[in-house]
């Protein structure tokens, strides 16, 4: 196993912040896993493992042990009469997996198309867009317990999955994923509950899961920063969960309000929130917030996660001044 010390992180996360690892790991094997989590264990530092670096806010220079997932793999596991069981090594790159599972005939994924990050950080916050999210199309996992010191298979009842949140985000490093498998229904259904989706599909007749695909990928190119050109974790925020009461509270305050129902609660849509204080296209120093969709800060170039989270914590508080919301924030902060 190969480690840099004092290593950048600069290409390791999408935000581009210019911090460093003190030790920095590269897993290419599950004997790789093992190997780390034992050294990194003995030296009684903090240690992390990261995937693209695409949910990440690095605040500061990280001390301890960092490792970057880059076990590569991907099958046809098994299927039976109903189901496809397809399986990715956690390095694997997600929208390449996607790709590839639709170019291979195992349709299912393609709501799920150009998110950035890896196979191994799915699961983390159970990643969901277009009216997709992973726990349904989740099979099993495996992962290392640093608790066990083993490799366990984790289903879905393990994975404690609920909206952008997991077992993973309660206990955080005490597994390292090493693989993912998913199912998926041979007789495929398209999902297009999202009005963008709608709008464009809704009278197509033989509709195929590539032409979904496509415009999923052509939707998030249009509104989404490239964080190869202007930094960024996509969506800052959670859309916060409210309760019928304060819902219809707001609702009657600011009717243009954008909630969806959920269960017995509403998710408001924080971009609209945001929006509504005034930030959408603000510029704060290096950072800002996105011009086409308030959810979204971005590092101008040269920001730091300080900056980035300072002007965090302004929009927190004039959302909660203004709709009495608090909003969480979605990547894992290192400061
Ligand atoms: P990282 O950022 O490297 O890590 C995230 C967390 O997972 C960290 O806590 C890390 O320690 C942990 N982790 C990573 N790999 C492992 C592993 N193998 N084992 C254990 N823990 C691990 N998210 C959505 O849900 N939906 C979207 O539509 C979406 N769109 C996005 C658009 C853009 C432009 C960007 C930049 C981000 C978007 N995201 C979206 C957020 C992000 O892409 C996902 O959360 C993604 O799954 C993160 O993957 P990663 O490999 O980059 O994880
Ligand atoms: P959008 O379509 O402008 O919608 C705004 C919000 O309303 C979304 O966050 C979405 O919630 C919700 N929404 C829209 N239509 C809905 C419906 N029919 N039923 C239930 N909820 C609905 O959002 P966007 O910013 O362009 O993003 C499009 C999709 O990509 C969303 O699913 C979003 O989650 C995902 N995305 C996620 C990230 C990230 O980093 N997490 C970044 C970019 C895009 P949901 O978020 O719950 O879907």
């Amino acid at each position: 196993m190969k480690i840099d010390l004092h290593a950048s992180l600069r290409a390791h996360n999408t935000f581009g912040f210019d911090v460093s690892a003190s030790h920095l790991a590269y897993l290419e094997s599950k004997s790789d896993v093992v190997e780390f989590v034992s050294q990194a264990s003995s030296s009684k530092q903090p240690w992390q493992v990261f995937g693209g670096g695409s949910n990440l806010v690095l605040a500061k220079d990280l001390p301890g042990y960092t490792a970057l997932m880059q076990i590569k793999g991907k099958s046809l596991l098994k299927e039976s009469p109903t189901h496809f069981y397809i399986q990715a090594m956690a390095g694997e790159s997600w929208h390449e997996f996607v790709e590839w599972s639709l170019n291979n005939g195992y349709p299912g994924l393609e709501n799920l198309a150009l998110i950035p990050g890896t196979v191994g950080a799915a699961p983390i916050q159970n990643i969901g867009a277009y009216g997709v999210e992973l726990e349904e199309v989740f099979d099993s996992l495996e992962a290392f317990d640093r608790n066990s010191q083993e490799f366990v298979t984790l289903n879905k009842q393990d994975c404690n999955f609920s909206y952008r949140h997991s077992i993973f985000k309660e206990e955080p490093h005490r597994y390292v994923v090493v693989s993912v498998c998913f199912v998926l229904p041979k007789q495929w259904q398209a999902k297009l509950s999202y009005a963008e989706l709608t709008k464009v599909f809704a009278n197509q007749q033989s509709l195929k899961p590539i032409d979904i695909f496509n415009q999923v990928c052509a939707i998030r190119r249009s509104k989404l920063p490239d964080p190869q050109a202007i930094g960024n974790a996509g969506s800052f925020f959670h859309n916060p969960l409210v309760s019928d009461d304060l819902y219809q509270q707001l609702k009657q305050q600011f009717p243009q309000l954008v909630a969806y129902p959920n269960g017995d609660q509403w998710k408001l849509a924080a971009g609209w929130l945001i929006d509504q204080c005034g930030f959408k296209g603000c510029v704060m120093g290096r950072v800002g917030v996105y011009e086409k969709q308030a959810l979204v800060l971005v590092n101008h170039g040269g920001g730091t996660g300080e900056e980035l989270l300072k002007l965090a914590e302004q929009i927190k508080k004039k959302v909660k001044e203004t709709f009495g919301v608090s909003l969480t924030v979605e990547p894992v902060i290192f400061n």
